[in-house]
């Protein structure tokens, strides 16, 4: 499913849907303690839904995609992407570029088909990985202090980097030189290299903030309130605090690879509001 085409900058963007993710609400954390964990609990219910979104752009240097979903990796709920972007108008071979936001199975597994994912579904994009991620991503010490259940993404980046060999660019936060108008805006704390992708425009930048935020109203009303998976939930709530002040009062419009559709964000009480954009 594809959305439609909004202009920011030199760039068109389109939202591409790869499907929807509905994980227990177990996943909530809270730092105040048990009983504002339970309170986000009671207001989400049982079962979160979560979008899985990544975006495509047009631009001055061709087709790039944010992010290129869980290919077909996650069963028959996910995997859209590669239809909507079909739908669009792109074939996987036009696409010059990929801006990975992490390094996470659900934005990068996309890139990969094949038996055990050993092949690369785009023939000629370069993939622009955070270099924080690629470096965290690669280094056997950090996979060894990490838990197991953590472990996928390591594996992920090893086959990335195989079945795209000579076609990986780390890249640090702040302009990208192939993308002139987008800034690379750090938002560590999700994973150390989670990076979101600010789209300069006037009147309005576009902000596409990754995982910053899971729950739209939810965090943006409490910014402290985190998921499980983020592997540094503090730093993640730093993240979520600075980004969405600044995004309130640049009056950024904002999306996000897990909250549906297109926002910005008006102060209200300790949080924010959500205004459809
Ligand atoms: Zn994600």
């Amino acid at each position: 499913m594809t959305g439609s085409v909004r202009q920011f900058g030199a760039y068109s963007v389109v939202h591409l849907l790869d499907g929807v993710f509905e994980p227990s609400s177990d996943v909530l954390l809270h730092p105040g303690g048990p009983a504002a964990r339970q309170a986000l609990i009671d207001q989400a219910g049982p079962t979160l839904r979560m979008d899985v979104n990544c975006f495509l752009l047009r631009g001055p240097d061709g087709i790039a995609l944010v992010d290129a979903g869980t290919g077909d990796a996650w069963g028959p709920q996910l995997g859209h992407a590669r239809a909507a972007l079909q739908q669009a108008g792109v074939a996987p071979e036009q696409v010059a570029r990929v801006l990975l936001t992490h390094l996470h199975g659900d934005h990068a597994l996309g890139l990969l088909q094949g038996a055990d994912g050993a092949s690369a579904w785009l023939p000629r994009a370069e993939i622009l990985v955070p270099e924080a991620d690629l470096h965290f991503f690669t280094d056997p010490a950090a996979r060894a202090a990490l838990p197991v259940a953590r472990h996928g993404a390591f594996d992920i980046t090893a086959k990335l980097l195989r079945a795209y060999e000579g076609r990986i660019r780390p890249i640090p936060s702040g302009p990208i030189a192939a993308f002139p108008g987008i800034e690379a805006v750090p938002l560590p704390g999700h994973t150390p290299g989670h990076t979101g992708y600010l789209l300069h425009g006037t009147p309005h930048s576009l902000l596409l903030w990754a995982d910053l935020l899971h729950l739209f109203t939810a965090q943006a009303a409490d910014p402290d309130a985190g998921l499980s998976y983020d592997i540094d939930p503090t730093l993640a709530a730093q993240s979520r605090h600075a980004t969405l002040a600044r995004a309130a009062a640049e009056g950024w419009v904002v999306a996000g690879a897990h909250v549906p559709g297109f926002g910005v964000l008006e102060a209200a009480g300790a949080g924010y509001r959500v205004v459809p954009a």
